[in-house]
């Protein structure tokens, strides 16, 4: 056994969305590499959520490794201010020959919520500067943009914890989330998000949606179509567009963005968790060439944002190299390899009355059942069973690395047909 101290852990160490008096348990992890979780105790886990989103390439990659090791023997960090660097210039260089082409200026941060707040804050700085000071920002419900102050303000009312600091969370406007199904376009869905824009138009500064799939907010897949709409509807009344890629990005939906399913261009583009192949925090916003020079046209003639660990090199060196890994790889025959496997063993468990839904897209897989699911309970079941998956909500879900081979992944169905049919979710 270690001796990894899980008592001070209990007592002194914040977990996310924990109790401190009565904190869900932790299992003491010694290393990661591939697909698996090598626990304290020796037992491997497969790993069923990509560490949430990030870990597309598996832990413990070689090539990432190698980036990291050769950047840090050149310099870590040094300020962005008045400073730049080779591994920051080329990451930009890449990200902006693979999102759209309109897309023309990188403002680099160290998360995905930040990244948010930077988009929110360019889209309000460019009405300021044109002289229409808009102010509030359209969403749809169930959509989860991070945990700071203007990232809550644009996550769904109900889960993202907006009565808990409604005194002082920015007022925004919801629209109804769209029905669950990629391929499901229901025209009354769009109908209700444009009464509301027009409703309100007149202050909207941007549309916030996290295009296609909504993770943390409840795993929902809305169809193309939709967004679409929304992005025609946008260009139409001069509204702009906000999309969040930051757990879509990378290939996860089955294309290099989710933006692609839809063949749309956003005004500002959020990206973050798999930049890094997991590695480290590193998160970025794009913008188009007007929206940048418009903010810079006015007083102050800045864009009034600048972290401390702006355009870290150590991050942007591990973002590039898993970029280029990603680019060089099969990624879309691996996500569809998943995507096909994830349909054709989850899909059945829709005929069972305990089961809501079943939802595949990508290398995304998620099973909604009806009732909240007992996290302590199923975790320890999976960890017993040698896999790694952490449900929310009656959400039971996986997005695996990429590299996932066909028998780990089934090692991952399987335990999830397990839990679901034997209602091992329900606290006993
Ligand atoms: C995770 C996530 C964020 C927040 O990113 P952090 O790096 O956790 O701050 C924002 N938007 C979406 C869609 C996310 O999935």
């Amino acid at each position: 056994m270690s001796n990894i101290d899980l008592e001070f852990d209990q007592k002194h160490i914040w977990h996310p969305y924990t109790s401190a008096i009565n904190p869900l348990p932790v299992y003491p992890v010694k290393k990661a590499s591939g697909v698996y979780i090598e626990l304290a105790d020796g037992r491997k886990l497969i790993d069923g959520m990509s560490s949430w989103w990030c870990a597309i390439h598996g832990y413990n990659h070689p090539v990432l490794n190698q980036a990291l090791k050769a950047q840090l023997d050149d310099m870590s960090h040094v300020m962005f201010g008045g400073l730049t660097h080779e591994p920051a210039i080329k990451l930009c260089k890449l990200l902006l020959e693979i999102v759209p082409e309109n897309l023309q200026m990188v403002f680099l941060v160290d998360s995905g919520s930040v990244s948010v707040e930077v988009a929110l804050k360019m889209a309000l700085q460019y009405w300021q500067a044109r002289n229409q000071p808009k102010v509030k920002f359209l969403t749809i419900t169930r959509g989860y943009h991070g945990d700071t102050w203007g990232a809550m303000s644009v996550c769904d009312p109900e889960t993202g914890m907006h009565n808990l600091f409604k005194r002082f969370l920015a007022q925004n406007i919801f629209a109804p989330a769209p029905s669950n199904g990629f391929n499901k376009f229901v025209r009354q869905d769009f109908e209700n998000f444009k009464q509301i824009l027009l409703a309100h138009k007149d202050q909207i500064a941007a549309v916030i949606l996290e295009p296609i799939v909504q993770g943390a907010g409840g795993m929902r897949i809305y169809s193309p179509e939709f967004l679409k709409n929304v992005a025609s509807l946008c260009k139409q009344e001069n509204i702009l567009l906000i999309l969040d890629e930051i757990a879509t990005g990378f290939g996860r939906t089955g294309k290099l963005f989710a933006l692609e399913h839809a063949e749309i261009q956003p005004d500002i583009l959020c990206l973050g968790k798999a930049l890094t192949g997991g590695y480290m925090s590193l998160a970025a916003t794009l913008c188009t060439q007007e929206i940048a020079n418009t903010i810079c046209s006015a007083p102050p003639f800045v864009f009034m944002h600048g972290p401390t660990f702006m355009g870290n090199p150590l991050a942007c060196s591990v973002a590039l190299a898993s970029c280029q890994l990603l680019l060089q790889s099969n990624w879309q025959k691996q996500v569809q390899t998943i995507e096909n496997h994830l349909k054709s063993y989850l899909h059945p468990l829709k005929k069972l009355p305990q089961v809501k839904d079943v939802r595949v897209l990508g290398a995304i897989g998620v099973v909604e059942v009806d009732k909240k699911v007992d996290v302590a309970k199923v975790q320890k079941y999976f960890v017993n069973r040698g896999v790694w998956i952490r449900p929310f909500l009656n959400l039971i879900y996986i997005m695996p690395p990429y590299i996932i081979k066909t028998k780990e992944l089934d090692g991952l169905i399987q335990a999830i047909i397990e839990v679901v049919e034997k209602k091992i979710y329900v606290p006993s």
